[in-house]
């Protein structure tokens, strides 16, 4: 391990906190628990260089597949959308913060959703309805907005907090907020430390528990709970096959095949997926799934 093991020079992103535990060294970073937040910061933090060419090029999967979502999305994600359709109290006018490749807006629309999206980073190509920009001042007019979601976004963001309180704006009195991030209490992350796959190093910045991310949720503003669970069709059976087998990777294998998944490759990744989905349910019931998916419904 390099020269970051000393905590003290931690200062929580999230809070201001100094001081904390390391629990894991992934080489050139440490990961690090704030004593009075509780969230799980990346030391150090990398620098705007950094984070601007893990994003570049080659950070978005099948360029040809952009806003598009592929028959194997709509499978894993379908059940989301008809969710939040559901949930929809006096309308149905949807915001997907991270709405990267546009692929959930499309889902959401044949869900009957209006939706639109909002993403630093968005490819090309990734629709009309999804603006470029910055989470914290989206431009949209306060309570425009029934339902928010926060897929894999939060853990990107070096002010977490600020998105969320821009999404509490946004939101509507009883519309309702979905966030999806990583586990930082996953059972296997604690088995495969720096190998679990949805580390992401540098990308990924902070790490929550259902507990630290509950307590950042009711600091922007007042909430009820609505459900807690551990397990996500799209993420869940993934981060398992590819944190023992990262080769598996699609970006990774495109890029070593010439932009191509062959065939072959793609359908041992699909056996292994549906072969890995009994062991992620166990670790998801636990608590300790891959992720955390929690709803909320603004009160006021
Ligand atoms: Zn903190």
């Amino acid at each position: 391990m390099s020269g970051y093991t000393r905590p003290a020079l931690y200062r929580c992103h999230v809070c201001g906190e100094t001081g904390g535990s390391t629990i894991l060294a992934t080489g050139a970073h440490i990961l690090v628990r704030c004593p009075s937040c509780h969230i799980v910061g990346l030391w150090p933090r990398p620098s705007e260089a950094e984070l601007t060419a893990a994003y570049a090029e080659g950070y978005w999967d099948a360029p040809a597949k952009i806003g598009r979502p592929g028959l194997a999305y709509r499978l894993r994600m379908s059940g989301v959308a008809r969710r939040l359709a559901s949930l929809a109290k006096g309308g149905a006018r949807l915001l997907d913060m991270g709405s990267g490749d546009g692929a959930f807006l499309r889902l959401a629309e044949s869900f009957g959703l209006d939706a639109w999206g909002i993403d630093r980073y968005a490819p090309a190509g990734a629709g009309s309805r999804q603006h470029e920009g910055d989470f914290t001042a989206t431009g949209f007019e306060s309570g425009y907005f029934q339902l928010v979601t926060m897929f894999h976004v939060l853990e990107h963001l070096p002010d977490p907090r600020a998105a969320l309180a821009e999404a509490h704006r946004l939101l509507a009195v009883d519309g309702v907020l979905m966030i999806e991030v990583p586990n930082a209490d996953s059972l296997v992350l604690a088995l495969a430390g720096r190998r679990w796959q949805p580390l992401e190093i540098p990308t990924h910045l902070s790490f929550f528990s259902t507990d630290s991310l509950n307590r950042l949720v009711e600091s922007v503003g007042t909430w009820e709970l609505l459900s807690t669970s551990h397990f996500s069709w799209r993420a869940s059976p993934a981060a398992l096959v590819l944190t023992v087998l990262p080769g598996l990777q699609p970006k990774a294998v495109r890029r070593r095949n010439g932009g191509r998944y062959p065939v072959a490759l793609a359908a041992m990744y699909l056996v292994l997926q549906i072969l890995a989905i009994p062991a992620v349910a166990g670790t998801a019931l636990l608590g300790r799934g891959c992720i955390i998916r929690m709803i909320f419904r603004k009160k006021q």
